[in-house]
């Protein structure tokens, strides 16, 4: 047999497609060509397979070796398919077994003495994997990663010659299992004193997964409040938890292996870029909406973020992921994130305060609001003041808030009723299914269509508002959207009301 067919897997972003590493051998001068990958790469493979095989102890052929990687439009990087290659050529010339080869798939780059070097993507390529019927053969380094895909049989091993001994039914490779994963760390809600108005907001934003926009004084609580919306949300399935896992392990910083269960929280700051956001980079990287994927993107001071790092946010906002094209590669990133934000009611923070000591004009706390788009407010579907609190709400011998366990259990009942009724989270709902799910009765429709016409609302607002309005009934328990659900969903819209009378 001169001919011998490997499996491997790419990686494109968070995706890992599948490659065929064919390798053929045929007479004439030695020499050895690959097809697929540049120019650097290639030459960087060979010298490396080569001097692997060589320190295996095996034969590298004396003959004219083609190896083609097929699709031909691959990432650049070479490393990940060595082994393949290096077990293509050993089957292709009577070296070891060709049949053996088709259960597999092997990732891993090769070091001079044979043995193998980890690469990234593997919790992506196992995921892929998924039902194929075949082993994954990864680098020790790259095991616990790996096994977290709990559908797939993963094998790890140290070098060139542990494979094949193990092909050859020689050996019987570790496998390795996922490290166990440490409990959330999360601050826990009862921290948050006094506060009722945010604190229901936060409930209705966690059982809903509805975005939040948090405006008050600096001091009054508003980051406190964000990073406990973590230890309120119903744990993620394990499709998200891997989804998420993936995401991060495609980062330049990694999968956190001992947390990778948790929501992911992220809070880039205001000077983040638009490409820190989405993701990009002439190897595209997801970015901080990605890295939010199933959990929480927290923008603190939305009016000091730069125009456009807010105004690429709107898309993914509406379709849950991010598209970045480059040159080479087109990429498509989940981003499915909560947003909350946080910002001042004017440039010096006190608007609004009892303490009179805002001095800031009408003029000056338009333009500031005015920082933050229309649409992108529009799509926030609950906007809620944080005032600061008087002093004796703040002394220490007042009760403690409600613990986020306490809250957290209304919010999972709440999330139940949703997906038994429609299967996805309300925030998600369409038009047409939340013309189905929202209904409202006559009177209540009238009461809607007053308040959008004097709020001058758009489509889109009424809309959110009747998915805060079902959300506030399934945390009632209640199957029928009542008036009382509905005009406490109007009232998470202020923000859009200040502004239409700033503007007027
Ligand atoms: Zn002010």
């Amino acid at each position: 047999m001169s001919l011998a067919v490997v499996h491997s897997r790419a990686r494109t972003g968070v995706r890992a497609p599948g490659v065929r590493v064919e390798v053929h051998l045929a007479g004439g001068l030695p020499a050895m060509s690959i097809v697929g990958l540049p120019e650097a790469a290639v030459r960087e493979a060979k010298d490396r397979v080569r001097a692997a095989i060589q320190c295996a102890q095996f034969e590298f052929p004396a003959r004219r070796i083609t190896v083609n990687l097929a699709p031909a439009d691959l990432p650049k990087d070479g490393g990940r398919y060595d082994l393949a290659i290096a077990l293509g050529i050993l089957a292709a010339s009577g070296q070891l077994p060709v049949d053996a080869l088709a259960e597999w798939e092997f990732l891993g780059e090769l070091a001079l003495t044979g043995e193998l070097r980890d690469v990234d993507g593997t919790l992506a390529a196992a995921l892929a994997m998924a039902g194929n019927g075949r082993r994954l053969l990864v680098p020790p380094g790259n095991g616990a990663e790996a096994a977290l895909a709990r559908d797939v049989e993963v094998r790890t091993a140290r070098t060139l010659l542990e494979v094949c001994a193990a092909l050859e039914g020689r050996k019987t490779l570790p496998e390795p299992q996922p490290l166990p994963c440490h409990a959330a760390n999360t601050p826990d809600l009862a921290d948050v004193r006094g506060q009722a108005h945010a604190r229901r907001a936060l409930e209705i934003a966690a059982a809903g997964a509805h975005h939040l926009l948090l405006v008050g004084p600096p001091g009054s609580g508003k980051t406190l409040l964000a990073s406990r919306l973590g230890g309120i949300l119903p744990e993620p399935t394990d499709a998200e938890a891997l989804e998420a896992a993936s995401i991060a392990a495609a980062s330049r910083r990694g999968l956190d292996l001992l947390h990778w269960r948790q929501r992911p929280f992220r809070a880039p700051h205001h000077t983040a870029s638009a490409v820190a956001m989405v993701g990009g980079g002439a190897d595209p990287r997801p970015g901080e909406i990605s890295l939010a994927h199933h959990g929480v993107l927290f923008l603190d001071e939305l009016p000091e973020w730069s125009r456009h790092a807010l105004e690429v946010l709107r898309e993914p906002l509406e379709s849950g992921s991010v598209s970045i094209s480059r040159a080479a590669h087109h990429c498509d990133f989940p981003a499915r994130f909560q947003l909350v934000a946080a910002m001042n009611p004017c440039p010096c923070g006190w608007a609004g305060d009892p303490s009179g000591r805002c001095l800031c004009s009408a003029d000056a706390i338009r333009r500031y609001r005015a920082r933050i788009s229309g649409p992108l407010l529009e799509r926030i579907d609950l906007h809620v003041e944080v005032p600061r609190l008087p002093p004796t709400a703040l002394r220490t011998d007042d009760a403690p808030g409600e613990a986020s366990a306490i809250v957290r259990a209304r919010v999972v009942a709440a999330r139940a009723r949703q997906l038994a009724r429609d299967g996805i989270a309300n925030a998600l709902l369409d038009h047409t299914r939340t013309n189905v799910s929202c209904r409202l009765a006559p009177r209540d429709t009238a009461l809607l269509e007053r308040a959008v016409d004097a709020l001058q609302l758009s489509a889109r607002s009424l809309h959110r508002i009747l998915r805060v309005a079902r959300t506030i009934a399934d945390l009632a328990g209640s199957d029928a959207i009542e008036t009382p659900h509905l005009t406490e969903a109007i009232g998470y819209r202020k923000l859009e009301r200040g502004r239409e009378r700033a503007a007027a």
